[in-house]
């Protein structure tokens, strides 16, 4: 089997409700998503989607990936979309790092193998596991009032887990976190997301003033280092998500002992074939996982759910969908949400059909 088309599509993806994060200096209503047709010889066709979530949380962005396939595409033309390393490989090759721009010709490749093999991803992800997958509320920067509207918003998907996002301010930092500890229901929890907003010692005196109850904080730093630094100070669990962004990042963070669990979103990694590396180096060092993309239509959402639906539930936290925040949707099936739980799909392959009248017409095409 053989690639013989690239087919780009540029979607914009508006937010339902405008969203901050890191303490409210990060500034969000739209996505730009860039998704991908592979076409083959055999006449078996797979989907992609790459979105980073706007172009300041990571460094990547959707103009990126776009200027990126102009480079990668040519290179993919002619080989066989099922060898899915060695696809990884010409990639890695013929464009060093820019692992974000990957992700979608590299999911498109696992779409046609699911396709061509008649399996769903999550079989060839080592198997799927019979669990229901718990989908996290992300939770915007704002006053405690308003965080907690946007909680009982995610109550009312069945959503009974939360990262809020906070950050930057330690007095109304360590409000935020009690109001929303002193509402939340026993049988609900809550993440609390820094998004790298705190320096060390901003770290410290939140943290050491929230000890009442043990919480999990994420990415509460800039940098590793930080990261390391607050993580040998507090009794909380720390849960790494920006700062992971290779394989080696997360050999050195089990070294280190930097965190109990880590964010593993697909596009920052690079892709299904990269985070299924380090899924599966979690689960032999036993590091919890959120699985999830970094932003998306349904399309980039179900294959997150697939490595989701094949990892153990004693490591898998949970995954978020980012395409239920949207006013758009990109297809049909996928990892829909099911009273706050998702199920990868039974379909061959990823499991979605996108909507062509919503994708428009091709922004490149490669053959
Ligand atoms: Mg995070």
């Amino acid at each position: 089997m053989k690639i013989t088309k690239i087919t780009v599509y540029q979607v914009t993806l508006p937010l339902e409700h405008p969203y901050w994060l890191s303490g409210g200096r990060l500034y969000f209503d739209k996505l730009d998503s860039t998704i991908i047709a592979i076409d083959t010889d055999a006449g078996i066709r797979g989907w992609g989607e790459g979105c980073p979530w706007g172009v300041t949380y990571l460094p990547a962005f959707g103009r990126g990936i776009r200027a990126g396939l102009e480079e990668l595409a040519p290179h993919l033309i002619g080989l066989d979309p099922r060898r899915t390393d060695f696809i990884y490989r010409t990639m890695d090759v013929a464009l060093p790092g820019h692992p974000y721009i990957k992700s979608a010709l590299d999911m498109a490749c696992w779409d046609i193998l699911g396709k061509a093999t008649e399996l769903p991803l999550c079989e060839l992800f080592g198997g799927r596991i019979d669990q229901a997958i718990t989908i996290q509320n992300s939770v915007p920067t704002g006053t405690p009032d308003e965080m907690i509207e946007s909680i009982k918003r995610g109550q009312a998907r069945g959503e009974n887990v939360h990262t809020c996002k906070i950050g930057a301010d330690v007095a109304k930092d360590i409000e935020r976190i009690q109001a929303i500890g002193a509402y939340l229901p026993a049988n609900e929890s809550a993440t609390f997301d820094v998004n790298r907003a705190w320096l060390v010692d901003d770290a410290m005196r939140v943290m050491n003033a929230v000890t009442e109850s043990i919480l999990y904080f994420e990415q509460p730093c800039e940098t590793y280092e930080e990261c390391l630094q607050v993580r040998k100070m507090t009794c909380h669990p720390i849960i790494l998500d920006e700062c992971i962004q290779r394989y080696g990042d997360i050999v050195r963070a089990q070294a280190d002992n930097a965190c109990e669990a880590i964010g593993l979103k697909v596009n920052r990694v690079g892709g299904l074939t990269k985070a299924k590396r380090i899924r599966d180096f979690c689960v032999e060092t036993g590091i919890r996982m959120n699985i999830e993309e970094t932003g998306g239509s349904i399309i980039a959402d179900t294959g997150a759910v697939h490595l989701a639906q094949s990892t153990p539930a004693t490591h898998l936290r949970a995954t978020w969908l980012c395409h239920s925040m949207l006013t758009v949707d990109t297809a049909i099936g996928g990892a829909r949400n099911q009273g706050g739980k998702t199920y990868a799909p039974e379909a061959p392959g990823l499991g979605v059909a996108p909507k062509l009248d919503v994708l428009g017409e091709p922004v490149s095409i490669y053959q």
